[in-house]
């Protein structure tokens, strides 16, 4: 289970740009491939082999400058609640404001990690400067700056030394049932979905603490199949604040998401496919979550001939381009097709564990790119050698060839493409790495 990281800190203090460089490089891979910018706000960083998300609260801030103070104090809290370590960002250049020591108070009661980092460190004059910051009664700082790079190795070393250490990737320690999420925009219809499932016999297994204090698995057996509900309501009850603010509802989505296998993602037909439910996707693909469309309330919508391929094809291009999704247009409220649903979302949680035979990926994969190979560069060809799946928890493939560097992105995206075309990953994102041999 990955740790979440929330930065927090008043206005101006260097916040967006310390989480810019937390998760630039990831970023700029997605955005390369997708051609689209999405969530600023919230990303996912690795430092000495562990993976975290970083949300970064301040984007989250809204509304007039007066009530800005009691949104900052609300975003702090939300961070404490539901984080599993904060960064408290203050500003060198400002030294301590009042702003600054009442954030400092709702922190000092924190169980969690804190760690307090002095920005706009961009000297070693400044450095002595920040000493006063001892006076926020949070022990030791770290001195960085954002702009330039320095200290922020040290703070990444002394944050990711507070997070446990990365699940071991062993395949049959737990048991193997499917773990789905059901997410979406309130009154998509999640709830009467899963009281769908649940049944008028509550046909419930088993109630198991998950592994983490804050998510619960619910055993289910349904339609045959058994699978776990991943449900992290409960942590909503414990909040001290509303549940209005869109951080909150992202932070909820991202654990949600983290614990489960395969995101089920709900749409409301009548709305179409909005930029929240693109962004939860977008979290899911990130992620490396099994994903299933479903577009519920498939009863309201007028059909004519070709009402469901043009919706479909709408929904594909706004996931594009992983568009290898299944989508299912399901009514809850009829119980139209709930059962093709769960089965989908099985199916895509088979397909996520797939693994195919080196020799026999060898041989279809060196045909594909025999019979297409990647373009010359400056009179350069590329030779692919050999290719694998690698031995990782969600289906990644390395080709080895002798100038990595060559194979774009519309090459990656074709082998992409035909490896979805000779082998079952529906609903499933891969990555595809070319390495040199
Ligand atoms: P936020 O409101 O806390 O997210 O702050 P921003 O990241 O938007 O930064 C506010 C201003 O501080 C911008 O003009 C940044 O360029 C500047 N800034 C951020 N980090 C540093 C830094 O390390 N050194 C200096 N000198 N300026 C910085
Ligand atoms: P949630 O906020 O995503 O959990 O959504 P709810 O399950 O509470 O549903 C929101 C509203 O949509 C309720 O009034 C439901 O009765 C209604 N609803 C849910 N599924 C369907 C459906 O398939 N067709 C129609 N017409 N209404 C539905």
């Amino acid at each position: 289970m990955n740790s979440i990281v929330a930065i927090v800190g008043r206005p101006n203090v260097g916040k967006s740009t310390f989480f810019n460089r937390l998760v630039q490089r990831r970023e700029a891979i997605v955005d390369s491939v997708s051609g689209v910018t999405r969530d600023r706000h919230y990303g996912k960083s690795d430092w000495n082999g562990k993976e975290f998300s970083v949300i970064d609260t301040g984007g989250y801030v809204v509304g007039s400058d007066d009530i800005f103070e009691g949104e900052i104090r609300k975003q702090v809290q939300l961070a404490i609640d539901e984080a599993d370590i904060i960064i408290f960002v203050v500003d060198v250049e400002q030294g301590i404001t009042p702003m600054d020591s009442e954030v400092a108070k709702l922190l000092r009661k924190v169980k969690k990690p804190v760690f307090t980092a002095v920005n706009k460190v961009d000297n070693a004059m400044r450095a002595a400067d920040a000493v006063e910051f001892y006076n926020l009664g949070l022990g030791d700082y770290h001195t960085i700056s954002s702009i330039n790079g320095s200290g922020t190795g040290e703070i990444l070393d002394a944050i990711t030394d507070a997070m446990p250490e990365p699940e071991v990737e062993e395949e049959s320690e737990k048991e193997d049932l499917p773990r789905f999420a059901v997410v979406g925009r309130p009154n998509a219809g999640k709830s009467s979905f899963i009281n769908a499932l649940i049944g008028e016999d509550r046909n419930i297994v088993t109630d198991i603490a998950g592994t983490t204090r804050d998510s619960i698995d619910t055993k289910y057996n349904r339609f045959g199949f058994d699978f776990n509900l991943v449900d992290t309501a409960g942590i909503r009850k414990k909040s001290k604040v509303k549940e209005d603010l869109e951080f909150y509802s992202v932070m909820r989505a991202v654990r949600t998401i983290e614990y489960s296998d395969v995101v089920i993602l709900m749409v409301d037909a009548t709305r179409g496919f909005e930029n929240q439910d693109q962004n939860i996707f977008w979290l899911a693909e990130k992620n490396r979550k099994g994903v299933v469309v479903l577009i519920n309330k498939w009863d309201l919508v007028e059909k004519e001939t070709n009402t469901l391929r043009d919706f479909e094809a709408e929904i594909k291009r706004q996931i594009a381009p992983f568009t290898d999704v299944p989508v299912v247009f399901i009514s809850v409220l009829n119980k139209q097709r709930i059962f093709k649903a769960i089965e989908t979302a099985v199916e895509v949680f088979e397909n996520r564990k797939r693994r195919i035979a080196t020799s026999k990926f060898n041989e279809t994969m060196l045909e594909v790119i025999k019979n297409n190979p990647p373009p010359a560069t400056k009179g350069k060809f590329v030779k692919i050698k050999y290719c694998m799946q690698l031995p990782t928890k969600t289906p990644q493939f390395a080709f080895f060839c002798n100038l990595p560097q060559y194979v774009r992105d519309p090459y990656k995206r074709y082998v992409e493409n035909q490896l979805r075309l000779h082998y079952d990953f529906t609903g499933v994102p891969i990555t595809i790495y070319f390495r040199q041999k």
